[in-house]
């Protein structure tokens, strides 16, 4: 007898296994980000927020300097979207990653409308070896824009959830450069003038994703947008 797969998050038998590896009451599970969000980091503003005061930012955002105009994510890292986050990471399940993209797509309307390209943040080449794969690349692969790989990663970084606060963005400064090329092309002549979008698994404190920010926009990119799949909740600030 063939046993039916079981979903990948909480065991029931799968009643459409084809359709990925987690069953419908997991996905319905995730937790999603709603308006009012910041329009710059995509954080929750207190409900009540909306329209101008959103585009104005939270106070963290109005108080920083950012090369980041809008941000968005599908969810809050938490629950089952941080399972399916490492589901993603270190098993590699192609028919996860469409159905991640799906969403990535719901929930990044503001950031993927208008855009030219999605640029994967990218792993140092070691570490893109040991895995096999980026799963940032599999996500943008989802978006239905070109992906282009316009960054390097120069120094193998200890992963950002791994290190408290203080210490993440000095992990990541200076680790990120423009690709040596992009097919034959120098990566600036491709970023000069474009609108990007930066795409990730997760956003932590947003060091990692301003770092590539900032290289995108001395490559020359007129606008840079983020969408990832999560974000870590961050206490309000004041
Ligand atoms: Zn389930
Ligand atoms: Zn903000």
């Amino acid at each position: 007898m063939l046993l039916a797969p079981a979903c990948a998050l909480c065991a029931v038998p799968l009643r459409e296994p084809t359709r990925g590896p987690i069953c419908t009451d997991c996905w319905h599970a995730v937790p999603r980000l709603t308006p009012p969000l910041c329009d710059r980091c995509g954080d929750p503003l207190p409900s009540g927020r909306v329209g101008a005061v959103a585009r104005s930012g939270c106070p963290r955002c109005r108080r920083a300097r950012s090369a980041i105009t809008r941000s968005r994510a599908v969810g809050p890292y938490t629950g089952p979207l941080r399972q399916l986050v490492h589901l993603l990471k270190y098993e590699r399940r192609h028919t996860l990653a469409v159905r991640l993209g799906d969403l990535m797509r719901q929930y990044g309307t503001a950031v993927l409308a208008d855009a030219d390209y999605v640029v994967p943040v990218p792993l140092h080449a070691r570490r893109r070896r040991a895995r096999g794969f980026n799963q940032a690349a599999e996500l943008a692969a989802q978006l239905d824009l070109p992906v282009v790989h316009a960054l390097r990663r120069t120094v193998a970084t200890r992963p950002q959830t791994a290190l408290p606060a203080a210490h993440r963005r000095r992990n990541v400064a200076g680790v990120f450069a423009p690709a040596r090329a992009i097919g034959w092309r120098p990566a600036a002549s491709r970023i000069r003038g474009a609108r990007v979008v930066v795409v990730d698994d997760v956003v932590t404190t947003g060091a990692t994703v301003e770092s590539c920010a900032r290289v995108l926009r001395q490559l020359g990119a007129r606008e840079v947008r983020v969408l990832t799949l999560a974000r870590v909740a961050r206490p309000r600030s004041p």
